[in-house]
């Protein structure tokens, strides 16, 4: 029987393959950080990964990490109601609520598990879901597996928004759901806006802050601080595996009965397992880090003017960003391919994107800044753009 699937298989591979679309994995060998080193021995500046707030490798967090594995071992065997918590995962859930502001937090193994086990639980087929058009497609896999009825809106469009809002008021409860800061271009939502129509039409409000937490907002606690509504929404979601660390974990924060009823029902909850013990303390050490100085969210809001300031002056075009994503656009598909390859020869390591990814003839190199960059790592990727999009007739 393998054979014929076997054959129907390798088909599919060899049509994503030439399409072009086959995603091949570079191999780092060093720690990830600002300087990454690959099996090909070449050393690179890292632009492409979500350490934020560089603490990928930070030394604080090792060390907390390395204690707890001493005083609470490594792995827990076990869901969280059975015998997975620890001291550390409710300390590590208090500090999340604390930090954003909310009543209480659950722990997940990943954002994507915390997305995908927060809608079903809560809305049935009365209530409605109304959900921006670029979600993460945690929020699309965990909308599907809930039997509310679907609504959605065009990116970050509020007439589109007030058009779902209205269409839905039959059904008995609904939520708005966004993520904070998307990922392709860098926006930021609009949650004033967004606050505004939900008060109008009666609605509740969730956010993913998986890219703003620890980047946006004047001291990092993402896109409730920047537009001063910490605690107006209902539902915030998020990860530990980006600015946080970069580990692995995800929560889902807010209202207390709403997280009540998440641990009585929310199944990657109650059927996955427990994140390790060094994971809640290394998660701790961010977040009280994280309440002691603004240093490092300060260093990467400077690192992200510098270089948008920088890059716009040659000349790129740069979609408008609030966060530590800049996209620097070249709209042609194979160009994007073509200029991230050349980057690479140049030490800088980013990722060109195209459709289905980004839409049609938005194709584009996405730069993530990160407090880990110095000035210098800065000007070797502007120095290398100005290069190759010379070279590649980008900008004169
Ligand atoms: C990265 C990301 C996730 C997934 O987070 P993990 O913890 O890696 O599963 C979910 N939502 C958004 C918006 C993200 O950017």
């Amino acid at each position: 029987m393998y054979n014929n699937y076997q054959n129907h298989l390798t088909s599919q591979l060899n049509e994503i393959k030439e399409a072009g679309l086959y995603k091949n994995e570079r191999i780092i060998i060093s720690p990830q950080g600002a300087e990454i080193k690959l099996n090909t021995g070449q050393k690179v500046l890292n632009f492409c990964a979500n350490n934020y707030l560089g603490l990928s490798n930070n030394p604080e967090l090792i060390k907390a990490a390395k204690k707890s594995l001493d005083d609470h071992g490594y792995g827990m065997s076990s869901v969280r109601f059975i015998c997975g918590t620890t001291d550390l995962h409710k300390a590590l859930e208090k500090k999340i609520a604390d930090f954003f502001g909310t009543e209480d937090t659950i722990l997940y193994a990943a954002c994507f598990d915390a997305n995908g086990g927060v809608f079903e639980p809560l809305f049935s087929s009365e209530d409605a879901i109304i959900s921006d058009a670029l979600n993460h497609a945690s929020i699309i896999d965990g909308v599907r597996l809930c039997k509310a009825q679907r609504f959605r809106y065009e990116n970050a469009d509020m007439r589109d928004l007030e058009i779902q809002l209205q269409a839905s008021q039959g059904q008995r409860f609904r939520l708005i759901v966004t993520d904070g800061v998307f990922s392709m271009d860098g926006n930021v939502t609009p949650l004033d806006k967004i606050v505004s129509l939900a008060e109008k039409y009666n609605a509740m409000i969730m956010i993913d802050e998986s890219h703003s937490a620890g980047v946006v907002g004047k001291t990092g606690r993402g896109v409730t601080e920047l537009f001063n509504l910490k605690g107006k929404v209902e539902i915030i979601t998020g990860t530990l595996g980006k600015a946080f660390g970069g580990a692995i974990g995800g929560f889902t924060t807010g209202k207390i009965e709403i997280i009540e009823m998440l641990r009585q029902r929310s199944r990657p909850y109650l059927f996955s397992n427990s994140i390790p013990p060094m994971v809640a303390a290394a998660g701790i050490q961010v977040i009280d880090m994280m309440t002691e100085t603004n240093e490092l969210q300060d260093k990467l809001h400077r690192n992200a003017e510098y270089f948008i300031e920088k890059m716009t002056r040659i000349g790129f075009d740069i979609k408008p960003t609030k966060s530590a994503i800049c996209a620097v656009m070249l709209y042609d598909a194979r160009l994007s391919q073509e200029f991230a390859a050349k980057l690479l020869k140049e030490g800088i390591y980013v990722i060109g994107f195209y459709f289905p990814v980004v839409p049609k003839d938005q194709a584009r190199i996405r730069v993530q800044l990160s407090a880990a960059h110095e000035t210098e790592h800065l000007d070797k990727a502007i120095k290398a753009f100005d290069k190759v999009g010379k070279e590649l007739g980008v900008i004169k």
